[in-house]
């Protein structure tokens, strides 16, 4: 993995009352992990150079993890999202798709994640000749051998496989009628990202009332960069099951009184339909979305019960992971294995697969690996 970087400098993690070691082995599941945003820098070297791409700005991985950071760093969603080019240059082949793959599977594991939904935009990938499907087909492929691998070595991993649209372009309902078509092969959902200001959801319309008549799953980018408008369509009129994001709901909360804040309608609607926000807070920090971490509105959205999710939305860039993410809010909201455990479990309800293979996950890994991990640390402070 990545150092964790901030600002391009290493930060040591300090996590209060919960040690960076307890956090490693807590079960994670994580719902808003972009693949193209996730590759290990060395990786990146490594397909320039098969590739024949020269556009790297440096050769040494360490470097090039900076400069991903940094460049990450700009404030500006539409400066962040230049640095993919790189990433997306380098992942055209169906071995480059296959690779990359299977390293997110193998590094997620080694991080403590049970169940992930990873996604990516097949339309971005067919730039040198490939399909849509065997885009598909080598991603899904890299992902079986990682989490078998992963298993092998006594870490085990389900993931499901998002198929993302890009919302500036006219794609959406070729790429959601390739997620129905895959739906039993490994695809759970469906969802647009990019560019939010000016590409409101409800110009895919068509293929969300597409999916919604085929019953299929999908998340929305929304509330990120634009604000309520945006969380309102997706919901309201795309039908969204889930918000990618989605942090700007506060902005529909008064918090003139901070002893009792009052939701306006839309915010009220979004936890009482307990719809899952699938929030990343050091992406948003790098996007200027909030501030700090401190005054990410996670905070508070935990503190009013909505269903609220942990996430990394881009490791490569954020030079993060769930363990980090967690090791970040514990040390800046004081929470705990009990707050941990409250937002994995919302993660798991919220996937996209069977409800009986979401319960199973559940109960058979993540209630008792907590339980195993608060009764040592119990011992700890008992000792
Ligand atoms: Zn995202």
């Amino acid at each position: 993995m990545s150092p964790p970087l901030r600002h391009g400098r290493y930060i040591p993690a300090m996590t209060g009352a919960l040690s960076a070691a307890t956090i490693a082995q807590a079960p994670k599941v994580l719902l808003h992990d972009h693949l193209d945003g996730g590759l290990r820098p060395q990786t990146v070297i490594d397909l320039a150079e098969s590739a024949g791409y020269r556009n790297l700005p440096c050769q040494d991985a360490a470097d090039l993890a900076r400069w991903f950071s940094e460049a990450a760093y700009s404030g500006s969603l539409e400066r962040y999202l230049e640095t993919f080019q790189h990433t997306v240059a380098v992942t055209q082949s169906a071995e480059a798709l296959a690779r990359v793959s299977r390293e997110c599977a193998e590094d997620l594991a080694a991080d403590g994640v049970v169940y992930a939904e990873v996604r990516f935009a097949p339309e971005l990938h067919v730039e040198q000749g490939l399909s849509l499907r065997q885009v598909v087909d080598a991603v899904l492929d890299g992902f079986d051998q990682g989490t078998t691998g992963s298993i092998g070595d006594g870490r085990w991993i389900r993931i499901g496989v998002l198929l993302t649209a890009m919302r500036t372009a006219t794609h959406s309902k070729e790429i959601a009628e390739l997620a129905v078509e895959y739906r039993d092969r490994g695809v759970v959902g469906f969802d647009i990202a990019g560019a939010e200001a000016g590409f409101p959801p409800t110009r895919h319309l068509d293929a969300f009332e597409y999916l919604r008549r085929e019953n299929a799953h999908f998340t929305i980018h929304a509330g990120e960069a634009f604000g309520l408008p945006s969380i309102w369509e997706a919901i309201q009129w795309c039908g969204a099951d889930r918000l990618g994001h989605g942090v700007r709901i506060v902005d529909d909360i008064d918090m003139s009184d901070p002893h009792e804040p009052q939701l306006g309608r839309l915010a009220a609607y979004v936890r009482d339909r307990r719809i899952p926000l699938e929030l990343c807070p050091s992406s948003n920090v790098q996007t200027g979305a909030a501030a700090s971490i401190a005054d990410h509105p996670i905070g508070l959205l935990r503190r009013l019960n909505f269903r609220v999710t942990l996430n990394t939305d881009n490791r490569l860039m954020s030079g993060t992971s769930m363990s980090r993410e967690m090791e970040l809010c514990c040390e800046a909201f004081g929470w705990t294995l009990d707050d941990l455990q409250w937002l994995t479990v919302n993660a798991m309800k919220s996937a996209f697969i069977p409800f009986n293979e979401r319960l199973d996950i559940i109960n058979t890994r993540i209630k008792p690996m907590y339980a195993a991990l608060k009764e040592a640390e119990f011992a700890t402070t008992k000792g």
